[in-house]
């Protein structure tokens, strides 16, 4: 099938993002002599998670800050994770904590999520940032419907009375996106698993964010002519959420997987640690 869709390059924008990230970071350390850190937590071993916390530890390193990696076993409990995050949130060389979503069943990961300090949550995960980009605040997005804003943004994308609709209401994704929409001043329609007549809601969007995790759920003939798609899933053999083909020769704007949605993820996540970092000492960035 013919793509005509203008691909919306997650890579490419991502590398600008980190190496901004990185002018900043030696800004930071120019200024104070302090090195930004990030701590990964890590609970257990799900092969997806060590691959995401090492890609994420290795991202921080480039852009030149330090990257502190804690590992606690399968078998942890809601107190140990507490216990870590506490002493991470007292750790003055530590800017921002990463817990590694999911975590195991025995975790209450929002318990675990929330103890972490407003100010060193840069992957936007606690009810206070959720706060925050609810209401246009100060606090960090979450990290994947954060760097889907600074894609679309970078190609000029503005939401600004677009119908935008969103698969999916997971506290780390389809939420926050639809709050992020909603603050740019998009209609949002947010769906998920009991919502009716699916691919009639899909096909009013001008704007449409699939974030659902069940690879190439979203066809082809569910898109409006023109549409933006943007793809969040991410399925086992780099399969997105969205029916790549057919969709692309339906959209005007789309995302591929891998290489869209994904390093902007990554890419957002140092972003947010380095204005952690400069918050918490005093630096100001002219950016
Ligand atoms: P999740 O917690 O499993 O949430 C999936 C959402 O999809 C739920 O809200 C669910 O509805 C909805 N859903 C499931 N089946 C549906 C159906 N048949 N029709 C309509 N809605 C349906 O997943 P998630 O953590 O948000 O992740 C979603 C996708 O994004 C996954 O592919 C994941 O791998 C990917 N992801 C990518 C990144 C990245 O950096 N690129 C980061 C995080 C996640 P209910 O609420 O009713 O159950």
């Amino acid at each position: 099938m013919q793509t005509t869709a203008t691909i919306l390059d997650g890579r490419a924008v991502a590398a600008k993002v980190m190496e901004q990230a990185a002018a900043r970071v030696a800004a930071i350390q120019g200024a104070t002599g302090i090195t930004p850190g990030l701590a990964t937590v890590l609970v257990g071993a799900d092969p997806a998670s060590v691959t995401y916390t090492r890609m994420k530890r290795k991202r921080a390193e480039a852009a030149g800050m330090k990257s502190v990696r804690i590992e606690l076993p399968d078998t942890a409990g809601t107190d140990d994770v507490l216990e870590t995050i506490d002493r991470l949130n007292r750790d003055e060389h530590i800017h921002g904590i990463l817990l590694q979503h999911p975590v195991p069943k025995q975790v209450d990961e929002r318990r675990a999520f929330d103890a972490i300090r407003p100010q060193k949550d840069v992957d936007g995960v606690t009810t206070a940032s959720f706060g925050a980009m609810a209401f246009g605040g100060e606090g960090f997005a979450s990290c994947t419907p954060g760097g889907i804003m600074t894609l679309l943004g970078h190609y000029g994308i503005d939401p600004l009375g677009r119908r935008a609709v969103v698969i999916g209401r997971s506290p780390i994704l389809g939420k926050p996106m639809a709050m992020l929409l909603l603050a740019a001043h998009a209609t949002v329609t947010i769906c998920h698993s009991r919502t009716r007549d699916l691919p009639e809601v899909v096909r009013e969007a001008d704007l449409l964010v699939a974030a659902v995790g069940r690879p190439r759920f979203v066809q082809g003939d569910w898109i409006r002519p023109g549409a933006v798609v943007v793809d969040a899933g991410y399925n086992e053999g780099n399969i997105g959420d969205v029916d790549y083909d057919a969709c692309a020769a339906k959209a005007g704007w789309i995302t591929p997987v891998p290489g869209g949605v994904g390093p902007m993820t990554i890419a957002t996540l140092i972003s947010q640690t380095a204005t952690a970092a400069a918050r918490q000492l005093d630096v100001s960035l002219d950016d």
